[in-house]
C-alpha cells in the first residue's frame, strides 16, 4: 500500500510515523508513507497557497492551483483514492477504516486556514471528518485515519486476532482486560480469567462485550441488534 499526504506542516506528519505501529509498518515494508509539502508547488512568486475570499470575509482560503499541482506530481495519482480532510465530510469510524485499508493507494490533503477554495473538491473523491469539532489543521486527522488504516494491513500487528477483537471491528465494544496483579487494592481479576476454560473465557468476553456496549453506546447496540437479524 502507498500513502501520499500533502500538507503545510510536514514536521507535524513525519515524527508520528516514526513511532509504534506507524513506524513498524513502513520499515518493514508494509506500506509506503510520502509527505509532501505543497507549498513547494504554489506557481506565486512568493510562494504562497492562500489568499482572501472572494466577496469578503473573515480569514484566508487555501489556493486551488498548488494543492492540483502538487496532486498531479505524484506517480499514479490518476488511480489513487483522493481523500480531503474536512469538518464537513463524512464522519470516520472503523469500518471506513477497513474499507480504506484495501486500498492499493491513497492520497490524503491537509486542509490550513478557513478553508477551500470550493473548487479543490473537484479533483478529490471522499470527504473525511474525524468528528464534529474543528481542529486547526488536517494534520492531526489525516493522522488518525493513517494509523486507523495501517493497523489493518495484515502483518502490521504481531497478533492479528487483536485487530479483530478491537473496539467496533465487529460492532461492539472490546470486554474488559485484565493483566497482573490478581488483585489490587482489594479489586480482584475475575475468577473466569483465571479458569483455563478458554471456551468459557471466550463466551464471558463476548457477553461482557455485549453489556458494555448496550451500556455505554445504545447506538452502536442497536446497530448490533439489527445486524444479528440480517
Ligand atoms: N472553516 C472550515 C469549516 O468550517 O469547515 C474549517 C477549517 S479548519 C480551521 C482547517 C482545516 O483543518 C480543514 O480544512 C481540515 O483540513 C482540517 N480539519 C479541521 N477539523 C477537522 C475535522 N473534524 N476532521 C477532518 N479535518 C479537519
Amino acid at each position: 500500500m502507498r500513502i501520499d499526504i500533502l500538507t503545510l506542516f510536514p514536521d507535524m506528519i513525519k515524527p508520528a510515523l516514526s513511532h509504534s505501529m506507524m513506524w513498524r509498518a513502513t520499515h518493514y515494508g508494509f506500506v509506503n508513507i510520502h509527505v509532501h509539502d505543497f507549498r513547494a508547488f504554489s506557481e506565486s512568486k512568493h510562494k504562497s497557497v492562500d489568499d482572501s475570499p472572494y466577496g469578503g470575509g473573515a480569514g484566508m482560503v487555501l489556493r486551488v492551483e498548488p494543492v492540483v499541482n502538487a496532486l498531479r506530481s505524484i506517480e499514479n495519482h490518476e488511480h489513487a483514492l483522493k481523500i480531503l480532510m474536512t469538518p464537513q465530510g463524512i464522519t470516520y469510524n472503523q469500518t471506513r477504516a477497513e474499507t480504506l485499508s484495501k486500498n492499493e493507494h491513497i492520497i490524503i490533503l491537509c486542509g490550513h486556514y478557513e478553508g477551500y477554495d470550493e473548487r479543490i473538491r473537484d479533483y478529490f473523491d471522499v470527504e473525511i471528518s474525524i468528528g464534529d469539532y474543528v481542529l486547526t489543521g488536517g494534520e492531526i486527522a489525516a493522522l488518525a485515519v493513517v494509523d486507523s488504516i495501517v493497523r489493518l494491513i495484515p502483518g502490521v500487528l504481531s497478533n492479528d486476532a487483536s485487530a479483530q477483537e478491537d473496539s467496533f471491528s465487529n460492532a461492539l465494544l472490546e470486554y474488559p482486560q485484565y493483566t497482573r496483579p490478581r488483585v489490587y487494592e482489594g479489586k480482584s481479576v475475575p475468577d473466569i480469567l483465571l479458569s483455563g476454560h478458554h471456551e468459557e473465557i471466550a463466551k464471558w468476553r463476548f457477553e461482557e462485550a455485549v453489556r458494555r456496549t448496550k451500556i455505554r453506546r445504545p447506538d452502536l447496540y442497536q446497530q448490533y441488534q439489527e445486524n444479528k437479524k440480517k
